[in-house]
């Protein structure tokens, strides 16, 4: 059931990228695995799962040293992280999307360089104005920005968010295009500020719900766990 939904997901992701005729697009696929056990996992390890996302700290360590090896397989924390997870954060993430104000960056920031690594992150932004959402307001965003690519140890690569619980597909949409133009918006900015510095590329928006409208609005990470385990 698991490798015919990841089938699944994928082909309908594929079909939504190349009907945009934008096939150089990569869309990455991530297997939401929170409250999933270690052989639901494996499982979809085998179903040919590279990418695995967890929304807390202490449930990902855990099944991290578990799952070791493979060591071929990335991982993604997508949950709000609290400044005081920061230091376990860095040993096990590849990709931290949850990035949400200067004190947590620098926070990780100082984790990061103590274990001489670089963390790749992405900035969550708060698109819908939902007051119980976390994330950062779009009109705070650049000074955000401004901030993290001012630390060393870590590397902004994009932007997350989630969208509210919506009835109707179609109405989860425009909350993917406010991240898109919100990466358009930085991307202007980076370039004012430095024309050296690279645009942010990475756009992680998209669950069991929405996905297909994300991809259309220029998703580049879903991030799937019930179409996966359950659908
Ligand atoms: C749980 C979760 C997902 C996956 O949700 P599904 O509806 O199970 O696909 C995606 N992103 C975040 C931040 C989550 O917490």
């Amino acid at each position: 059931m698991i490798c015919g939904n990841i089938l699944k997901v994928k082909e309908s992701v594929k079909n939504i990228v190349e009907a945009k005729k934008e096939n150089q697009r990569e869309v990455k696929l991530i297997c939401v695995t929170k409250g999933r056990t270690v052989e639901e996992i494996r499982e979809a390890i085998n179903c040919g799962i590279t990418d695995i996302g967890e929304n807390k700290v202490q449930e990902a360590k855990e099944k991290f040293q578990m799952l070791e090896p493979p060591g071929n397989i990335k991982w993604h924390m997508i949950g709000h992280l609290q400044t005081n997870k920061a230091r376990d954060a860095v040993k096990i993430f590849d990709l931290i999307h949850s990035v949400d104000s200067a004190r947590l960056a620098v926070e990780m920031d100082k984790e990061a360089k103590k274990i001489n690594k670089v963390q790749d992150i992405l900035i969550e932004v708060n698109t819908s104005g939902e007051t119980a959402k976390f994330g950062v307001d779009p009109e705070n965003l650049t000074e955000l920005v401004k901030e993290a690519i001012g630390l060393n140890s870590i590397n902004l690569k994009g932007l997350m968010t989630m969208a509210p619980v919506v009835k109707n597909k179609e109405d989860a949409r425009s909350y993917f295009r406010k991240l898109r133009e919100c990466r358009e918006a930085v991307n202007v900015f980076l370039y004012t500020l430095t024309p050296h510095y690279l645009p942010l590329t990475t756009l992680s928006m998209g669950m069991s719900q929405d996905y297909e409208a994300a991809v259309e609005e220029g998703s580049t990470m879903v991030r799937i766990g019930t179409a996966i385990f359950e659908g």
